[in-house]
C-alpha cells in the first residue's frame, strides 16, 4: 500500500548509540523524545533497547501507546487540566509551570495510588512555557513537597523552539543556579536538571554545559543525527531513518509555466514559477500536505525536483533523472522532522519497519 514510511531501525539504533556515548562522556542523561513518530512503541523500544532509560513526549496520547514499555515515562508539555487523570496514570513525570495543574495531577495520582514527579521549567528567554517569575518557581518548588503524591523531580529549560534564542553557558549557569535555590527550597537535591533540547548539543560538544546540568531531551538529535543550534549533522548518524514511498498517478510532459490568470494560494501568497522551458517531464504523486511536509522532504533520486504540493497532490519535476519514472511506479523521498511527524500522523500512510 502506498503511500508507506519506511523506518530503518539498524540506522536509528546506530544514532542513539552515537548520541547516547556523546552525552555519557559529558555526563548528560538523554530522555528520548518519541512524540515525531507519535510515540510508536515498535519506534521508542530502540532508545531503550541502547540504554536510554526515559522517554518523553508531548501527547498523553502517545505515553499511553507506550504504556507497556518499561522506560520512565515524561510528559514534556505542561499537561491540560483536563487531562489530569490522564497524565497521573500514563506520565510518571511531567514538565510543568502552573501550581494548579500540578495540584490536580497530584490529586489523581493520589487516588490512583501513584506518585508524581514534578520537573518545574524555566523559561529563559524563549518566551514559551515556564516561569519567568524565579521567585514564584522557588515558591512553587517548596509547595510540591507538601502534596502527599508529588515530589519535586527536576528543573529544565526549554531554548530554541519558540523564539530561537540559543542556548549559552550562562542561561545554563542560571538554570543550576535556579536547581540549587529548589533544592533547598524543596528540601531534597534535585535529580534532574534538564538543559534543553537538541539545539543544546552543540554547546554540549563544545564542552559549554556547566555542572549541575545533567540531563538532555533529544527528538530530533537521535532520530536524523542532527544538532539544531547550527543545523550540522552529527559524524557517525544516519539522516535517512524516515523514508517515504508514494505512488505516481500521472505522468506527462507538461510547460513549467502554468497560463491563465493567477490567483492566491490557501495562504493568501501569489505563488512564483520557475521558467524551465515549455517542456518538462512531470509527475503527479498520491501524497499531500495532509500526510509530509514538502519543505522539510528530499528526493532519494538527485534528479527529481519537489515542485510543490497541495492537499493530496505532489508535483514532481522528473526531467533531469536518470531513472525510468511511470505511472504506477514509485518515487522514494527521504523525510526531515515535520514531515516525518505528519507521516506519522496520516492515517493514509502505512509504517514499513525494515531491522
Ligand atoms: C519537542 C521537545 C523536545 C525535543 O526537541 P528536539 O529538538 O527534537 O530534540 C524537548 N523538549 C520539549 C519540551 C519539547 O517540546
Amino acid at each position: 500500500m502506498y503511500p508507506r514510511v519506511m523506518v530503518n531501525l539498524g540506522h536509528l539504533r546506530q544514532n542513539v548509540r552515537t548520541m547516547k556515548a556523546l552525552c555519557d562522556e559529558k555526563g548528560i542523561s538523554i530522555t528520548g523524545v518519541t512524540k515525531v513518530f507519535r510515540g510508536d512503541p515498535r519506534i521508542a523500544k530502540i532508545f531503550l533497547e541502547e540504554g536510554l532509560t526515559m522517554l518523553g513526549d508531548s501527547r498523553v496520547e502517545n505515553l499511553k501507546r507506550m504504556k507497556d514499555l518499561p522506560g520512565e515515562k515524561w510528559l514534556i508539555r505542561p499537561p491540560m487540566l483536563s487531562e489530569a487523570a490522564a497524565t497521573a496514570r500514563f506520565a510518571d513525570a511531567a514538565l510543568h509551570s502552573e501550581w494548579e495543574v500540578i495540584q490536580a495531577v497530584a490529586e489523581q495520582a493520589y487516588r490512583m495510588g501513584r506518585q508524581h514527579k514534578v520537573i518545574l521549567m524555566a523559561d529563559l528567554g524563549d518566551i514559551r512555557e515556564g516561569y519567568v517569575d524565579y521567585e514564584e518557581l522557588l515558591r512553587v518548588a517548596a509547595r510540591v513537597e507538601s502534596l502527599p503524591a508529588a515530589t519535586l523531580y527536576g528543573l529544565g529549560v526549554n531554548l530554541t523552539c519558540f523564539s530561537f534564542i540559543q542556548p549559552d553557558t550562562e542561561k545554563l549557569e542560571q538554570l543550576a543556579r535556579l536547581a540549587q535555590k529548589a533544592g533547598e527550597a524543596a528540601g531534597h537535591p534535585l535529580q534532574i536538571v534538564s538543559g534543553g533540547n537538541s539545539a543544546t548539543l552543540d554547546l554540549m560538544l563544545r564542552g559549554g554545559i556547566p555542572a549541575g546540568v545533567n540531563d538532555l531531551r533529544l527528538g530530533e538529535g537521535l532520530l536524523f543525527g542532527r544538532e539544531r543550534a547550527k543545523y550540522q549533522y552529527l559524524p557517525g548518524t544516519f539522516q535517512d531513518v524516515f523514508t517515504l514511498e508514494c505512488e505516481i498517478v500521472e505522468l506527462k510532459e507538461k510547460p513549467s509555466l502554468p497560463w491563465g490568470q493567477v490567483g492566491v494560494d490557501s495562504y493568501g501568497h501569489k505563488p512564483e514559477f520557475v521558467d524551465r522551458g515549455p517542456k518538462r517531464l512531470k509527475a503527479v504523486c498520491a501524497l499531500g500536505k495532509q500526510d509530509f511536509d514538502p519543505e522539510t522532504t528530499w528526493p532519494e533520486d538527485p534528479g527529481v525536483l519537489i515542485l510543490g504540493a497541495s492537499s493530496d497532490h505532489l508535483m514532481l519535476d522528473v526531467t533531469d533523472s536518470r531513472q525510468e519514472y511511470r505511472v504506477g511506479g514509485t518515487v522514494r523521498l527521504r523525510l526531515g522532522y515535520f514531515s516525518t511527524m505528519r507521516a506519522f500522523t496520516s492515517d493514509y500512510v502505512e509504517k514499513v519497519y525494515l531491522d
